[in-house]
Protein backbone atom coordinates (compact mmCIF):
# COMPACT_ATOMS: atom_id res chain seq x y z
CA UNK A 1 0.00 0.00 0.00
CA UNK A 2 1.55 3.43 -1.00
CA UNK A 3 -0.52 6.40 0.77
CA UNK A 4 -0.45 9.77 -0.63
CA UNK A 5 -1.96 12.35 1.51
CA UNK A 6 -4.24 14.83 -1.00
CA UNK A 7 -5.71 14.41 -3.86
CA UNK A 8 -5.73 11.93 -6.15
CA UNK A 9 -6.71 12.61 -10.32
CA UNK A 10 -8.47 9.63 -12.39
CA UNK A 11 -7.58 10.89 -15.60
CA UNK A 12 -4.67 13.14 -16.93
CA UNK A 13 -6.52 14.52 -20.10
CA UNK A 14 -7.77 18.25 -20.91
CA UNK A 15 -10.16 17.70 -17.56
CA UNK A 16 -7.96 16.20 -14.95
CA UNK A 17 -5.01 18.28 -15.91
CA UNK A 18 -6.91 21.72 -15.94
CA UNK A 19 -7.97 20.93 -12.45
CA UNK A 20 -4.90 19.88 -11.20
CA UNK A 21 -3.00 22.86 -12.45
CA UNK A 22 -5.80 25.23 -11.20
CA UNK A 23 -5.60 23.61 -7.61
CA UNK A 24 -1.46 23.81 -7.80
CA UNK A 25 -2.29 27.59 -8.23
CA UNK A 26 -4.45 27.40 -4.85
CA UNK A 27 -1.60 25.86 -3.68
CA UNK A 28 -3.21 22.41 -3.58
CA UNK A 29 -0.90 19.52 -4.05
CA UNK A 30 -2.31 16.49 -6.19
CA UNK A 31 -1.06 13.63 -8.07
CA UNK A 32 -2.73 12.38 -11.39
CA UNK A 33 -3.00 8.71 -12.66
CA UNK A 34 -3.33 8.38 -16.22
CA UNK A 35 -3.36 4.98 -18.09
CA UNK A 36 -1.69 6.60 -21.22
CA UNK A 37 1.89 6.15 -22.43
CA UNK A 38 1.99 10.31 -22.19
CA UNK A 39 0.43 13.03 -22.67
CA UNK A 40 -3.05 12.85 -24.84
CA UNK A 41 -6.47 11.25 -23.80
CA UNK A 42 -8.61 12.52 -26.49
CA UNK A 43 -6.43 15.47 -27.73
CA UNK A 44 -3.57 12.41 -28.65
CA UNK A 45 -1.17 12.63 -31.13
CA UNK A 46 -0.32 9.04 -32.66
CA UNK A 47 3.85 8.85 -34.44
CA UNK A 48 4.66 6.75 -37.03
CA UNK A 49 7.71 5.75 -38.34
CA UNK A 50 7.80 5.65 -41.97
CA UNK A 51 10.93 5.68 -44.44
CA UNK A 52 13.55 6.68 -41.19
CA UNK A 53 11.14 9.40 -41.08
CA UNK A 54 8.52 10.08 -38.30
CA UNK A 55 5.18 11.53 -39.31
CA UNK A 56 2.71 12.55 -36.37
CA UNK A 57 -0.85 12.63 -36.91
CA UNK A 58 -3.36 14.51 -34.36
CA UNK A 59 -5.97 11.62 -34.61
CA UNK A 60 -8.26 13.01 -32.39
CA UNK A 61 -9.44 16.85 -31.36
CA UNK A 62 -8.38 18.54 -34.51
CA UNK A 63 -8.62 22.14 -32.98
CA UNK A 64 -10.32 23.82 -30.32
CA UNK A 65 -11.80 27.00 -30.02
CA UNK A 66 -11.50 29.54 -26.67
CA UNK A 67 -14.74 31.29 -26.04
CA UNK A 68 -14.98 31.57 -22.13
CA UNK A 69 -12.43 34.21 -20.83
CA UNK A 70 -10.80 32.23 -18.23
CA UNK A 71 -10.08 29.57 -21.29
CA UNK A 72 -9.54 32.14 -23.74
CA UNK A 73 -6.82 33.85 -21.29
CA UNK A 74 -5.10 30.39 -20.17
CA UNK A 75 -4.70 30.07 -24.37
CA UNK A 76 -3.09 33.61 -24.55
CA UNK A 77 -0.57 32.43 -22.12
CA UNK A 78 0.20 29.24 -24.17
CA UNK A 79 0.17 31.02 -27.40
CA UNK A 80 2.74 33.48 -25.88
CA UNK A 81 5.08 30.17 -24.49
CA UNK A 82 4.78 28.78 -27.99
CA UNK A 83 2.60 25.78 -27.04
CA UNK A 84 -0.16 26.44 -29.06
CA UNK A 85 -0.84 28.77 -32.11
CA UNK A 86 -3.84 29.72 -34.24
CA UNK A 87 -4.20 27.35 -37.44
CA UNK A 88 -6.84 29.72 -39.62
CA UNK A 89 -7.28 26.88 -42.27
CA UNK A 90 -10.19 25.78 -39.84
CA UNK A 91 -11.71 28.70 -39.03
CA UNK A 92 -10.52 32.72 -37.72
CA UNK A 93 -10.34 31.10 -33.87
CA UNK A 94 -9.13 27.62 -34.59
CA UNK A 95 -6.44 26.74 -32.33
CA UNK A 96 -3.76 23.97 -32.37
CA UNK A 97 -1.12 22.52 -30.35
CA UNK A 98 2.57 22.70 -31.04
CA UNK A 99 3.85 20.00 -32.55
CA UNK A 100 0.97 18.21 -31.89
CA UNK A 101 -2.36 18.10 -30.36
CA UNK A 102 -1.03 17.00 -27.15
CA UNK A 103 0.96 20.29 -26.43
CA UNK A 104 -1.14 21.80 -23.73
CA UNK A 105 -1.67 18.73 -21.51
CA UNK A 106 2.46 17.84 -21.75
CA UNK A 107 3.06 21.49 -20.97
CA UNK A 108 0.62 21.48 -18.19
CA UNK A 109 2.10 18.12 -17.14
CA UNK A 110 5.72 19.40 -16.64
CA UNK A 111 4.75 20.96 -13.49
CA UNK A 112 2.56 18.40 -11.82
CA UNK A 113 2.79 15.16 -10.34
CA UNK A 114 1.13 12.82 -13.31
CA UNK A 115 2.07 9.47 -13.49
CA UNK A 116 1.52 7.76 -17.04
CA UNK A 117 0.84 4.13 -17.89
CA UNK A 118 -1.27 4.03 -14.49
CA UNK A 119 -4.90 2.34 -14.97
CA UNK A 120 -7.30 2.53 -11.92
CA UNK A 121 -8.80 -0.53 -12.15
CA UNK A 122 -10.98 -0.21 -8.85
CA UNK A 123 -11.76 2.44 -6.09
CA UNK A 124 -13.10 1.82 -2.68
CA UNK A 125 -13.71 4.03 0.87
CA UNK A 126 -11.24 2.67 3.51
CA UNK A 127 -12.08 4.24 6.66
CA UNK A 128 -11.46 8.08 5.64
CA UNK A 129 -9.36 7.45 2.31
CA UNK A 130 -10.30 6.52 -0.97
CA UNK A 131 -8.36 3.92 -2.16
CA UNK A 132 -7.59 3.44 -5.57
CA UNK A 133 -6.07 0.30 -7.01
CA UNK A 134 -3.71 0.28 -9.70
CA UNK A 135 -2.66 -3.27 -10.80
CA UNK A 136 -1.12 -4.82 -7.96
CA UNK A 137 -0.66 -1.65 -6.22
CA UNK A 138 -2.56 0.43 -4.18
CA UNK A 139 -2.90 4.13 -2.98
CA UNK A 140 -4.63 6.23 -0.44
CA UNK A 141 -5.80 9.62 -1.16
CA UNK A 142 -7.74 12.13 1.45
CA UNK A 143 -10.12 13.14 -1.96
CA UNK A 144 -10.19 12.02 -5.39
CA UNK A 145 -11.46 13.11 -8.72
CA UNK A 146 -12.34 10.52 -11.60
CA UNK A 147 -11.89 13.19 -14.70
CA UNK A 148 -12.23 9.81 -17.06
CA UNK A 149 -14.94 9.58 -19.79
CA UNK A 150 -18.69 8.90 -18.79
CA UNK A 151 -19.05 5.48 -20.05
CA UNK A 152 -15.16 4.61 -18.21
CA UNK A 153 -16.57 6.72 -15.43
CA UNK A 154 -19.84 5.19 -14.87
CA UNK A 155 -17.88 1.78 -14.75
CA UNK A 156 -15.42 3.36 -12.05
CA UNK A 157 -18.38 4.97 -9.78
CA UNK A 158 -20.75 2.17 -9.98
CA UNK A 159 -19.93 1.83 -6.21
CA UNK A 160 -19.35 4.70 -4.59
CA UNK A 161 -21.11 7.35 -6.49
CA UNK A 162 -24.18 5.11 -7.77
CA UNK A 163 -26.49 7.94 -8.86
CA UNK A 164 -23.34 10.15 -11.00
CA UNK A 165 -22.49 6.55 -12.39
CA UNK A 166 -26.32 6.59 -14.17
CA UNK A 167 -25.98 9.74 -15.60
CA UNK A 168 -22.81 8.45 -16.46
CA UNK A 169 -23.97 5.41 -18.11
CA UNK A 170 -26.96 7.79 -19.85
CA UNK A 171 -24.31 10.10 -21.83
CA UNK A 172 -24.15 9.25 -25.19
CA UNK A 173 -20.74 10.19 -26.76
CA UNK A 174 -20.54 9.45 -31.03
CA UNK A 175 -17.83 6.90 -32.77
CA UNK A 176 -15.06 8.39 -34.84
CA UNK A 177 -13.06 6.01 -37.25
CA UNK A 178 -9.71 8.46 -38.01
CA UNK A 179 -7.58 7.31 -40.64
CA UNK A 180 -4.05 8.72 -40.80
CA UNK A 181 -2.77 8.54 -44.41
CA UNK A 182 1.04 10.19 -45.63
CA UNK A 183 1.59 10.79 -49.60
CA UNK A 184 5.00 10.56 -51.07
CA UNK A 185 3.51 13.90 -52.89
CA UNK A 186 1.42 16.70 -52.60
CA UNK A 187 -1.98 16.16 -53.48
CA UNK A 188 -3.69 18.08 -55.76
CA UNK A 189 -6.40 19.40 -53.54
CA UNK A 190 -6.52 23.43 -52.73
CA UNK A 191 -7.73 23.33 -49.65
CA UNK A 192 -6.36 21.74 -46.40
CA UNK A 193 -9.83 21.16 -44.68
CA UNK A 194 -12.74 19.24 -46.11
CA UNK A 195 -15.67 19.25 -44.47
CA UNK A 196 -18.81 17.29 -45.27
CA UNK A 197 -21.95 16.61 -42.83
CA UNK A 198 -23.56 14.16 -45.17
CA UNK A 199 -20.47 11.68 -46.55
CA UNK A 200 -19.23 8.74 -44.84
CA UNK A 201 -16.10 11.59 -44.23
CA UNK A 202 -17.41 14.29 -41.83
CA UNK A 203 -13.92 15.83 -41.87
CA UNK A 204 -10.04 15.57 -43.48
CA UNK A 205 -7.23 18.10 -43.36
CA UNK A 206 -3.95 18.16 -44.06
CA UNK A 207 -2.06 17.43 -41.12
CA UNK A 208 1.10 18.71 -42.51
CA UNK A 209 -0.43 22.40 -42.49
CA UNK A 210 -1.26 22.71 -39.39
CA UNK A 211 1.61 25.24 -37.55
CA UNK A 212 4.95 23.74 -36.19
CA UNK A 213 4.74 20.55 -38.23
CA UNK A 214 6.57 18.54 -40.43
CA UNK A 215 5.16 20.14 -43.45
CA UNK A 216 4.62 16.41 -45.33
CA UNK A 217 1.67 15.66 -47.00
CA UNK A 218 0.00 13.62 -44.37
CA UNK A 219 -4.13 13.78 -43.85
CA UNK A 220 -6.34 12.72 -41.11
CA UNK A 221 -10.09 11.53 -42.18
CA UNK A 222 -12.62 11.60 -40.03
CA UNK A 223 -15.86 9.43 -40.31
CA UNK A 224 -18.89 10.48 -39.59
CA UNK A 225 -20.55 9.55 -36.56
CA UNK A 226 -23.19 7.71 -38.67
CA UNK A 227 -20.86 5.96 -40.82
CA UNK A 228 -18.25 5.09 -38.19
CA UNK A 229 -21.34 3.51 -35.60
CA UNK A 230 -22.23 1.42 -38.98
CA UNK A 231 -18.67 -0.05 -39.55
CA UNK A 232 -17.69 0.25 -36.09
CA UNK A 233 -16.59 -3.22 -35.72
CA UNK A 234 -14.66 -3.58 -39.25
CA UNK A 235 -11.06 -3.91 -38.75
CA UNK A 236 -8.86 -1.37 -39.21
CA UNK A 237 -7.11 -2.14 -42.63
CA UNK A 238 -10.68 -2.33 -43.81
CA UNK A 239 -11.92 1.32 -42.59
CA UNK A 240 -8.70 2.96 -44.69
CA UNK A 241 -9.17 1.80 -48.20
CA UNK A 242 -13.34 2.87 -47.57
CA UNK A 243 -12.67 6.12 -45.89
CA UNK A 244 -9.75 6.72 -48.27
CA UNK A 245 -11.97 6.67 -51.08
CA UNK A 246 -14.76 8.80 -50.05
CA UNK A 247 -12.10 10.94 -49.07
CA UNK A 248 -10.85 11.32 -52.84
CA UNK A 249 -14.53 11.63 -53.87
CA UNK A 250 -14.99 14.57 -51.68
CA UNK A 251 -12.17 16.08 -53.04
CA UNK A 252 -12.56 15.56 -56.49
CA UNK A 253 -9.21 13.94 -57.53
CA UNK A 254 -7.78 10.48 -58.72
CA UNK A 255 -7.25 8.13 -55.55
CA UNK A 256 -3.34 8.32 -55.39
CA UNK A 257 -1.81 5.04 -52.99
CA UNK A 258 -0.68 6.45 -49.76
CA UNK A 259 3.49 5.36 -48.41
CA UNK A 260 1.58 4.80 -45.33
CA UNK A 261 -2.27 4.06 -44.31
CA UNK A 262 -3.34 3.12 -40.31
CA UNK A 263 -7.18 3.33 -38.91
CA UNK A 264 -8.07 4.67 -35.37
CA UNK A 265 -11.67 3.49 -33.79
CA UNK A 266 -12.58 5.71 -31.16
CA UNK A 267 -15.54 4.28 -29.16
CA UNK A 268 -16.53 7.25 -27.35
CA UNK A 269 -14.66 10.31 -29.38
CA UNK A 270 -17.56 13.11 -28.81
CA UNK A 271 -20.42 13.83 -26.15
CA UNK A 272 -23.91 13.87 -28.08
CA UNK A 273 -26.26 14.05 -24.98
CA UNK A 274 -24.01 15.45 -22.30
CA UNK A 275 -25.07 14.87 -18.71
CA UNK A 276 -25.08 18.64 -17.67
CA UNK A 277 -28.98 19.31 -17.49
CA UNK A 278 -28.71 16.95 -14.62
CA UNK A 279 -26.63 18.63 -12.41
CA UNK A 280 -26.54 22.68 -13.09
CA UNK A 281 -22.72 22.67 -12.96
CA UNK A 282 -19.37 21.39 -14.97
CA UNK A 283 -18.24 19.09 -12.49
CA UNK A 284 -19.65 17.27 -9.59
CA UNK A 285 -18.25 17.30 -5.98
CA UNK A 286 -19.58 15.39 -2.81
CA UNK A 287 -18.10 17.36 -0.09
CA UNK A 288 -19.33 14.96 2.74
CA UNK A 289 -17.41 11.96 1.01
CA UNK A 290 -14.63 14.23 -0.95
CA UNK A 291 -14.96 12.77 -4.02
CA UNK A 292 -15.72 14.25 -7.56
CA UNK A 293 -15.80 13.72 -11.20
CA UNK A 294 -15.19 16.45 -13.93
CA UNK A 295 -15.07 15.48 -18.28
CA UNK A 296 -16.70 16.35 -20.88
CA UNK A 297 -19.75 14.75 -20.82
CA UNK A 298 -20.82 16.86 -17.55
CA UNK A 299 -20.25 20.04 -19.82
CA UNK A 300 -19.94 19.54 -23.39
CA UNK A 301 -18.83 18.28 -26.55
CA UNK A 302 -15.34 20.47 -26.82
CA UNK A 303 -11.68 20.54 -25.14
CA UNK A 304 -12.86 23.96 -23.92
CA UNK A 305 -15.68 22.15 -22.08
CA UNK A 306 -13.22 19.72 -20.55
CA UNK A 307 -11.32 22.41 -19.25
CA UNK A 308 -14.16 24.62 -17.71
CA UNK A 309 -15.35 21.30 -15.55
CA UNK A 310 -11.79 20.58 -14.60
CA UNK A 311 -10.99 23.92 -13.37
CA UNK A 312 -14.89 24.11 -11.92
CA UNK A 313 -14.26 21.41 -9.54
CA UNK A 314 -10.44 22.74 -8.63
CA UNK A 315 -12.91 25.60 -7.32
CA UNK A 316 -15.45 23.61 -5.43
CA UNK A 317 -12.66 21.80 -3.73
CA UNK A 318 -10.62 24.99 -2.97
CA UNK A 319 -13.98 26.45 -1.66
CA UNK A 320 -14.47 23.46 1.01
CA UNK A 321 -10.97 23.70 2.02
P1 LIG B 1 -10.08 12.59 -22.23
O1 LIG B 1 -9.33 13.42 -23.19
O2 LIG B 1 -10.68 11.32 -22.76
O3 LIG B 1 -9.10 12.26 -21.01
C1 LIG B 1 -9.36 11.23 -20.10
C2 LIG B 1 -8.04 10.59 -19.69
O4 LIG B 1 -8.35 9.56 -18.74
C3 LIG B 1 -7.31 9.90 -20.82
O5 LIG B 1 -6.00 10.44 -20.92
C4 LIG B 1 -7.31 8.41 -20.46
O6 LIG B 1 -6.08 7.78 -20.78
C5 LIG B 1 -7.51 8.47 -18.96
N1 LIG B 1 -8.17 7.30 -18.37
C6 LIG B 1 -9.35 6.72 -18.75
N2 LIG B 1 -9.65 5.70 -17.92
C7 LIG B 1 -8.65 5.66 -16.99
C8 LIG B 1 -8.41 4.84 -15.85
N3 LIG B 1 -9.24 3.85 -15.49
N4 LIG B 1 -7.27 5.05 -15.12
C9 LIG B 1 -6.41 6.05 -15.47
N5 LIG B 1 -6.60 6.85 -16.54
C10 LIG B 1 -7.71 6.66 -17.28
N6 LIG B 1 -13.06 18.84 -29.27
C11 LIG B 1 -12.94 20.08 -29.78
O7 LIG B 1 -12.98 21.07 -29.02
N7 LIG B 1 -12.75 20.28 -31.13
C12 LIG B 1 -12.65 19.23 -32.00
O8 LIG B 1 -12.42 19.43 -33.21
C13 LIG B 1 -12.77 17.91 -31.49
N8 LIG B 1 -12.72 16.86 -32.32
C14 LIG B 1 -12.66 15.61 -31.79
C15 LIG B 1 -12.43 14.53 -32.65
C16 LIG B 1 -12.27 13.24 -32.13
C17 LIG B 1 -12.02 12.09 -33.06
C18 LIG B 1 -12.29 13.05 -30.73
C19 LIG B 1 -12.00 11.68 -30.15
C20 LIG B 1 -12.57 14.11 -29.89
C21 LIG B 1 -12.76 15.40 -30.40
N9 LIG B 1 -13.04 16.49 -29.57
C22 LIG B 1 -12.96 17.76 -30.08
C23 LIG B 1 -13.44 16.31 -28.16
C24 LIG B 1 -12.30 16.58 -27.17
O9 LIG B 1 -11.15 15.88 -27.57
C25 LIG B 1 -12.76 16.10 -25.79
O10 LIG B 1 -13.99 16.74 -25.46
C26 LIG B 1 -11.76 16.42 -24.68
O11 LIG B 1 -10.43 16.17 -25.08
C27 LIG B 1 -12.14 15.60 -23.46
O12 LIG B 1 -11.21 15.77 -22.40
P2 LIG B 1 -11.39 14.90 -21.07
O13 LIG B 1 -10.26 15.25 -20.18
O14 LIG B 1 -12.78 15.06 -20.57
O15 LIG B 1 -11.28 13.37 -21.54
Amino acid sequence: MTPIAGVGIIGGGMAGLACATELARRGIASTVFDKGRGPGGRMATRRADVADRQVRFDHGAQYFTARDPAFNSICQEWHRQGVIAPWPAAGAKALVGIPGMNAPLRHMAETLDVRWGMRADSISRIGDCWRVIVGDEAYDFTRLIVAIPAEQAAVLLVEVMPEIARHAAATKSDPCWAVMALFAEPLDIASDVLRDEHAPMRWAARNGSKPGREGLESWVIHGSPEYSHDVLEQAPDEICPLLLANFFDQAGIAPVEPIHSSAHRWRYARVSLPAKRGFGGLAVWDHVNALGAAGDWLAGPRVEDAFLSGMALAELIAHDL
